[in-house]
């Protein structure tokens, strides 16, 4: 365990190149020696941007009028975990806006049973791993979602901070309800991942290393975290200026957040974002060399992507055809690292606590 103190010192190394490459070295050997060279794929579907919600920051909010609402057919979602599945991809991340209502839930359970029973027996192994993301939903929704196959789910905390959570949400979302959704996920026996997005207004260094050790405390399993970026749709563009000027900044604020999360919790899965590619070109690479282990290629076809735009700027480009994953493989192999086809690529952390568990229950 890290000290609140030594954390902040990490983080201040991004205000300085030398130390901030030593940072790197340090994490990049951590990353190596607890999780090993291999990066995992997530395919990631983002299946539908109709959204019950007003997060101020985030592009898909319920007022925002702008973006052509969608839900993808079921049969178009299932043609793409098969697709991704023949291309070599061993897990997806399933997201969409958060809906509560019942027919948004049976068909997201209907969609995990069909792609399970679809790729279970063809594709090693066990068939395509699942990853859930469709945000806040009651403990029964997200036992259905389990026993439907779901078996990681992302939610993100977005700032441990609850003053600062309170700032950007609506007061009908609120801290403590966001907490309780991450036991609740744990309770069930999901690998839980979580999340902060680094370079928020009147976020502070300190609400930043709160945040890595938020991660510890609870002991998460996966964590996906990235710059804030302002969208031009939502109430906190007001701070967009400002935001744009510390873009730099930011950006290594985010490398050195995601080797502080490596260095505090050594055997998590941590992704290199699309945000982080948005911010800096080649910036999910270099989230790689900071200890990131996750990659989450964007599979969602490019003509309903433009509407589901969290944030400015985010990436439209196809990353789901086989050209697209050759030339990532190149740019793995590039920093010494090397995609992994053969498995899931669950957490680390999850199966040693598991086993842990099993131990006590044993003795
Ligand atoms: N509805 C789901 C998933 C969609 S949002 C959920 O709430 O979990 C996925 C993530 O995108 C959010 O958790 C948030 O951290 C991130 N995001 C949203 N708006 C953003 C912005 N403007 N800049 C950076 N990240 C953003």
């Amino acid at each position: 365990m890290l000290s609140l103190k030594e954390i902040k010192t990490i983080l201040r190394s991004a205000d300085n190149p030398e130390l901030l490459n030593e940072i790197q070295s340090r994490a990049e050997a951590i990353t190596i020696q607890n999780v090993g060279p291999a990066i995992y794929l997530r395919a990631l579907i983002e299946f539908s941007n109709i959204c019950g919600c007003n997060c101020y920051y985030c592009g898909i909010r319920k007022s925002n009028p702008f973006p052509q609402r969608y839900l993808m057919k079921s049969k178009e979602i299932i043609h793409l975990a098969v697709s991704a599945a023949k291309q070599g991809f061993t897990s997806l991340v399933l997201q969409s806006g958060e809906r509560k209502d019942p027919a948004f839930i049976k068909l997201t359970e209907q969609i995990i049973r069909e792609i399970k029973k679809e790729t279970q027996t063809k594709y090693l192994p066990k068939g395509l791993g699942i990853t859930l993301s469709v945000g806040e939903q009651t403990q029964e929704t997200y036992q259905r979602f389990f026993e439907a196959g779901a078996h990681r789910y992302l939610l993100r905390i977005e700032t441990s901070s609850p003053k600062l959570f309170t700032l950007i949400h609506p007061p009908e979302q609120t801290y403590t309800s966001r907490l309780r959704a991450l036991k609740n996920l744990k309770a069930i026996g999901y690998q839980v991942g979580t999340g902060v997005m680094i370079g928020l207004p009147s976020q502070t260094l300190e609400d930043l290393a709160a945040d890595i050790q938020f991660f510890q405390d609870i002991d998460i399993d996966m964590i996906g975290m990235g710059p804030y970026l302002p969208h031009p749709d939502t109430p906190m563009n007001c701070w967009s200026n400002e935001t744009r000027a510390r873009q730099e900044s930011i950006y290594h604020l985010s490398l050195a957040m995601i080797a502080a999360a490596r260095l505090c919790c050594p055997k998590t899965n941590i992704a290199s974002t699309t945000a982080l590619q948005t911010i800096a070109p080649g910036g999910r690479i270099q989230g790689l060399r900071f200890g990131a282990n996750v990659l989450m290629p964007q599979t969602t076809p490019s003509s309903i992507r433009a509407n589901y735009l969290l944030y400015e700027g985010k990436p439209c480009s196809d990353e789901n055809s086989e050209q697209s994953l050759h030339e990532l493989e190149k740019q793995v192999l590039s920093i010494g690292r090397k995609l992994s086809l053969d498995k899931w690529g669950d957490s680390l952390r999850f199966q040693e606590r598991k086993l842990a568990h099993q131990s006590i229950l044993k003795n």
